[in-house]
């Protein structure tokens, strides 16, 4: 290309630039928020997001970690006090991490998931400095899971009228693993 040639088009494609940022300047209308304090509307049918957990309804099947193409999500469990079988029924969650720095959000995770105790929610902000601060440690208490079917509902109501949300989270507390967040 010669260097007039080069010339003309630094030239042109500068004042398409500038042409393009006018016409934004002269139009009425809002482009910009003041994010974090103001947000945009998320479309919560299409939105994926971190995940909700409920930590207390998951049996440590594993059947999303084996589903996820990424091994991003860190299962670690024990029996519990019936010597049951850490994989597939009732055990103790001792490590539930997702690693958000490797997560692809395309939500493989959730249908093997026999308990309905994990979604993509529409939480979106997870700020941080390191690596380690986009590891989110679910086991100690996950997200509020969001009720959207029909089973999910009848598992969360049985587990509330059975007070069994409080009988796993004693066995976690008891293993050094306090519930931290609420998980419903
Ligand atoms: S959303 Fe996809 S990448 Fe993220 S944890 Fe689930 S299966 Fe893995
Ligand atoms: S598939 Fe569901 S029940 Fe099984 S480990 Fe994952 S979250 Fe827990």
């Amino acid at each position: 290309m010669s260097y007039f040639k080069e010339l003309w088009d630094g030239i042109r494609t500068t004042a398409q630039g500038l042409r393009l940022t006018g016409g934004y300047l002269t139009k009425k209308g809002v482009y910009t928020i003041q994010y974090p304090e103001e947000t945009l509307p998320i479309d919560k049918v299409t939105h994926r997001g971190i995940h909700e957990y409920d930590v207390d309804r998951c049996i440590s099947c594993e059947n999303c970690a084996k589903a996820c193409p990424v091994d991003c999500i860190y299962i670690e469990s024990a029996p519990d006090e019936k010597g049951k079988p850490s994989k597939g029924k009732a055990a103790i969650m001792t490590r539930f991490d997702i690693d958000y720095s490797k997560c692809l959000f395309c939500g493989l995770c959730v249908p093997p998931c026999p308990s309905e105790c994990i979604q993509l929610g529409e939480r979106y902000s997870l700020p941080g400095h390191t690596r380690d601060d986009m590891v989110v440690h679910f086991h100690e208490g996950g997200y509020p899971i969001q009720e959207k079917t029909e089973h999910a509902k009848s598992m969360i109501a049985e587990f509330r009228t059975e007070n069994l949300y409080e009988k796993k989270r004693k066995e976690r507390a008891d293993r050094g693993i306090p519930t931290l967040r609420p998980a419903e």
